[in-house]
């Protein structure tokens, strides 16, 4: 079949989910959006205890599966504490630093299913009065939750209804240029969710795969655990679609898919990365490959929890990895290709 790039789809798709808040750990809504798209591609799919969602689509060889995830889930916070000011302190969710949230607007979900309006900001941001603006650190002791209700006090808050342990979710400010930028929280991993799920649709509607193929929508990522359970059997090949990481020294940018031959868990499996390559030399998809200095994926959670499948990851290139990302349709596009291409030929031996 040949490849047919549906960039207005996949962008709506894509905007679609970085709207709907799903931090770690509060990601029913956005799996209730996965859902309702296999729903309406009509693509079976089973849901996993955690929440997980595997969609798969019968090939001619039954027998020997290949399987490709991307994550929905994404960084967030939770409510830690409420200070007598009737501000709020946060303990971060996934892995990242309180600077790339500073002035960010957000979102407090109650468990009364309330949501409350907010800004994080430095205790000290108001340079007319505090001298250190500039240099107090960004911790989680000077950094704070500013509540869109009048409130000077811990009482006034939790009569809102908020209390600790409640989600925060960071407005995703999701932009699209006309130079074909996009701009937006969470593009790790709603990017890759966004052209699987379009891939999916695409082969479902197709001719018959080569193999059967699971799409495995994992909503524990980025706290480490997420499609490393509930892998089908038969899975032989398991591909990781997830963030190019871009950086001094690294080989990713926002115009290729990047094709990951090792990160901070090791290398990838040898043979399934060559044959990736080779198909993206074969379909001329401009590609890089490149080691990521400090990453993880589903792929190296799942060989870490002891899954017996040969392991690979690839996707887009992101930018300012997250803190306001960036990626390019470029981008986009190359990782469609290299994945329409992957599940239209056979499995390696
Ligand atoms: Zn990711």
């Amino acid at each position: 079949m040949a490849f047919n790039w549906k960039e207005q789809e996949t962008i709506s798709t894509l905007e679609k989910l970085v709207n709907i808040p799903s931090p770690s750990g509060y990601t029913m809504q956005v799996m209730d959006f996965v859902t309702d798209f296999f729903d309406q591609a009509t693509i079976p799919y089973i849901i996993s205890n955690k929440g997980g969602v595997i969609a798969t689509i019968k090939g001619q060889d039954d027998k020997r599966h290949r399987l490709l995830t991307a994550h929905v889930d994404t960084l967030g916070a939770m409510v830690k504490e409420i200070k007598p000011s009737g501000r709020l302190k946060l303990s971060l969710v996934g892995g990242f630093k309180f600077n790339a949230i500073e002035g960010e607007n957000c979102l407090i979900h109650t468990a009364g299913g309330e949501t409350i309006t907010g800004t994080i900001l430095l205790h000290q941001t108001t340079v007319h009065v505090y001298r250190d603006s500039g240099t107090a650190e960004r911790s989680a002791d000077n950094m704070e939750v500013r509540l869109d209700i009048k409130c000077d006090s811990a009482e006034d808050v939790r009569k809102q209804g908020i209390e600790v342990g409640d989600f925060v979710s960071f407005d995703p400010r999701f932009t699209k240029t006309e130079s074909g930028f996009i701009k937006s929280r969470h593009l790790d991993d709603k990017a890759s969710t966004a052209l699987l799920l379009e891939l999916a649709k695409q082969a479902a509607n197709g001719e018959t795969l080569p193999q059967t193929t699971h799409f495995y929508i994992s909503n524990n990522e980025e706290i480490g655990y997420g499609g490393n359970s509930n892998i089908p059997l038969e899975t032989e090949e398991y591909i990781a679609v997830d963030m190019g990481a871009i950086g001094d020294g690294q080989a990713s940018d926002e115009f290729t898919v990047s094709i990951c031959a090792k990160d901070s868990s090791g290398p990838y499996h040898y043979g399934l990365t060559r044959q990736l390559i080779a198909l993206a030399k074969e379909q001329e998809i401009d590609y890089k490959v490149d080691i990521y200095p400090y990453y993880g994926s589903d792929a190296s959670a799942a060989i870490g929890a002891g899954a017996d499948v040969k392991h690979a990851l690839f996707g887009p290139g992101i930018e300012a990895s997250h803190a306001y990302e960036r990626t390019h349709t470029d981008s986009l596009k190359a990782t469609a290709a290299l994945l329409h291409a992957y599940i239209n030929s056979p499995l390696g031996s």
